[in-house]
């Protein structure tokens, strides 16, 4: 329960700038985001070990690029396969098909793993991470937030990373609103004789009400899609039994499966925290959005939120935020979880059974023979069309959106944009460096050898453009990064050429 602090109750002594709740992709991904930029951070996890079966079989998109950003993506996909996701990757069902080979990235890298490099990662930046504390309650006030758990904790923000049934959120009183769920699926990781799972498609198969993926070591992750049951329970332990009689049900056949390594359900509910702040409690990933895992984009949204608010937390922190940058977490990303649930929902209704869902199937795959609505698609499940408000610059088809992969020509030879960003700073990439003199505390300046449209190019420390080709980059500056330090030379604006 949310409480007050009573008058006369001690203030417990402050543990940290930043306390993040929950150790999942969200959290971990936060935590390294405040560390980077010096922030302290503890991350509080009711879990006492790391889970060892956990949800997402891999990530794409954007994540990727996001990874890369912060020097992690060759580590991480070190020993992975390559896959040819574009055989795979479907739109409610629709298959996107070769011609997206090349616009389409997935890492198979499952979310377990991903979780523990993760925490590997935010440890060695210096994150503390607390397992076996279970947030029950909060209080904010003028200077910070309380947290109750074991024990008390104090700490000048806290962000709710704390998944989909999020306490952070329940205690902060933030309204979750959405769609209640119409289906539920269950899923178990099991293993099947040999000669079963090569029946059904070597291992891969799209079933009609489910599907099955072949895993590591034998195992098969099998799912079953049914209309959810009024009044179900879902508080009772999924049980193999039960996933059998749903593959009966759903298929009509029954499979020798045995040695379920993890078993679960979940729903189609479709849900959005109405806002993402509350004073000093900040909501990120999917204890700000809920949807179907149609096309995997949960840890994407997830870390494109952690990295939204990482640097504009860490700004605050250290003084320089201008006015007003925090509300713009809100902003700019409750849009973008607006989108993903849009996304889903309407997968949700593609992958439905019926001669009318069958209808719009057959318009969507005419649509899609279209290559600029296919593009449109796969930057949509990619999160590349996340463009954020940049205001008072002149309109530029890459004005707010993620940068796209660049390769500057410095005097030190060429550099890859990705690798400009991985200090988490603004990058500005011009060949009038002498214009950013005020702002060099929180701003990597790239001197370009070469002439070209896009500079000068400021990268905000998230990786989206804020200014691209105007001449005059300060005012972007200030907006993103504040004021300019007074005693640096300025140049005037008639002096830019
Ligand atoms: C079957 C399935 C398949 C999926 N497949 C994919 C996929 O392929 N790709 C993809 O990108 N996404 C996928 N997703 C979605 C993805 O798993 C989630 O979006 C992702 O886990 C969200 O990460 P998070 O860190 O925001 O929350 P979570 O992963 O839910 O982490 C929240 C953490 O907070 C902790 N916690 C909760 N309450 C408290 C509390 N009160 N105190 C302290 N700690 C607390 C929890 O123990 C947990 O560790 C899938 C989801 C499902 C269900």
């Amino acid at each position: 329960m949310s409480r007050m602090m009573k008058e006369g109750e001690q203030m417990d002594a402050e543990i940290a700038d930043v306390v993040i709740v929950g150790a999942g992709p969200t959290g971990l991904m936060l935590a390294s985001e405040l560390r980077l930029r010096g922030v302290s951070v503890v991350v509080l996890e009711r879990l006492t070990e790391p889970p060892g079966s956990a949800k997402a079989l891999g990530l794409g998109g954007r994540a990727l690029d996001t990874l890369d950003q912060r020097g992690l993506l060759a580590p991480f996909s070190a020993g992975l396969p390559e896959l040819d996701i574009a055989r795979h990757a479907h739109f409610g069902g629709i298959l996107l098909g070769p011609r997206m080979a090349g616009r389409l990235r997935f890492l198979p890298l499952r979310q377990a793993r991903l979780e523990q490099l993760l925490e590997a990662h935010a440890r060695a930046l210096g994150a503390e991470i607390r397992r076996g504390y279970e947030v029950t309650g909060l209080a904010q006030d003028e200077a910070g937030v309380t947290v109750y758990g074991p024990s008390p904790l104090r700490a000048r923000y806290l962000v709710g990373c704390d998944g989909g049934h999020s306490a952070v959120r329940k205690l902060a009183g933030i309204g979750f609103p959405g769609t209640e769920p119409t289906a539920l699926l269950r899923l178990g990781e099991v293993r099947l004789p040999a000669a079963t799972a090569q029946q059904l498609d070597g291992g891969r198969l799209r079933l009609p009400f489910g599907f099955l993926v072949a895993l590591d070591a034998g195992y098969v992750r099998i799912t079953t899609k049914e209309d959810y049951p009024p009044g179900f329970d879902r508080t009772a332990p999924m049980t193999l039994a039960e996933l059998q009689d749903s593959v009966q049900r759903t298929l009509g056949i029954s499979l020798p499966m045995s040695e379920p390594r993890w078993l679960s359900r979940y729903t189609d509910a479709s849900r959005q925290a109405e806002r993402y702040r509350a004073g000093r409690v900040f909501l990120a990933g999917d204890a700000a959005h809920i949807h179907l895992p149609a096309g995997g984009p949960g840890i994407n949204t997830g870390m494109q939120d952690a990295m939204n608010l990482g640097w504009k937390l860490a700004a605050t922190l250290a003084g320089w935020a201008p006015d007003g940058l925090l509300d713009t977490y809100h902003s700019e990303r409750h849009p973008a979880g607006r989108r993903v649930l849009m996304s889903t929902r309407a997968q949700a209704v593609l992958l439905g059974a019926g001669e009318p869902v069958a209808a719009l199937r057959e318009l969507f795959g005419e649509l899609l023979q279209d290559d600029a609505t296919l593009h449109r698609i796969g930057d949509l499940i990619q999160g590349f069309d996340n463009r954020y408000d940049m205001p008072g610059q002149p309109a530029h088809p890459l004005l707010g959106l993620p940068a796209p992969p660049l390769t500057v020509e410095t005097a030190a030879g060429a550099r890859r944009l990705a690798e400009l960003l991985r200090p988490g700073r603004a990058v500005l990439i011009t060949t009038q460096p002498e214009l950013a003199a005020g702002w060099r505390d929180r701003l990597d300046v790239v001197t370009a050898q070469t002439t070209e449209p896009l500079w000068p190019l400021l990268v905000r420390p998230d990786g989206h453009v804020a200014s691209v080709g105007n001449p005059d980059p300060r005012p972007a500056l200030a907006t993103w990064l504040g004021t300019p330090r007074a005693h640096e030379p300025q140049v005037a604006l008639d002096q830019i050429s």
